[in-house]
């Protein structure tokens, strides 16, 4: 047989004032943290968060200002050259004309490279890529990190990078986490 523990010093009522003590200073913290996540400064992260939580959207606009979706040309997957398929769709407007995004997104990417030449990288719902390509300008104020929404202007129509030889011309690819997605089909049942 073992001895009976001592008597406990501290009081029930010593122990209760410490725990909600506790459960106070969590409740401030939780407070501020959620004060925090709303401030502008974090405005990117939450917004990359919420998108992430998103379903990929079954409907978009059409990227170029003035241009009906059943004027586009369904060519996701065509040949270009041997060893490439096209990964997207070409909106063909005056150049000049203003690319607005489909979605609301946060910037990832301004940059003048390889066959897209000018362009902008959107990270949109269920994280999908928004790529839009070969433009004549970049929209002055836009920088990288910035939250857009659908209409937000990003750039105009040109011809930059490997459509130097063709008339101006929007590439618009959609990367989803399987690859490449055809845009066409949903900007066919926007309204
Ligand atoms: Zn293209």
């Amino acid at each position: 047989m073992h001895a009976p523990p001592p008597p406990a010093r501290r009081s029930t009522a010593t122990r209760l004032a410490r725990l909600l003590l506790w459960l106070a200073a969590l409740g401030l913290l939780a407070l501020a943290a959620l004060w925090a996540w709303h401030q502008p400064f974090l405005e990117r992260p939450r917004t990359l968060w919420e998108l992430s939580r998103l379903p990929p959207p079954a409907s978009l606009p059409v990227p170029v200002q003035g241009v009906a979706a059943g004027r586009i040309a369904d060519t996701f997957g065509a040949p270009r050259g041997a060893d490439r398929e096209h990964a997207g769709v070409d909106i063909f407007a005056a150049r000049g004309t203003p690319v607005v995004s489909t979605t609301r997104g946060v910037v990832v990417a301004i940059r003048e490279r390889g066959l897209g030449g000018r362009q902008v990288w959107v990270y949109g719902p269920a994280g999908e890529h928004h790529y839009y390509a070969h433009l004549d300008n970049w929209a002055p104020a836009l920088a990288e990190g910035d939250v857009v929404q659908p209409g937000t202007v990003l750039g105009t129509v040109g011809n930059t990078g490997n459509a130097r030889t063709t008339p101006p011309h929007l590439h618009y690819g959609i990367y989803g986490r399987d690859g490449a997605v055809d845009p066409l089909p949903r900007m066919r049942t926007a309204r």
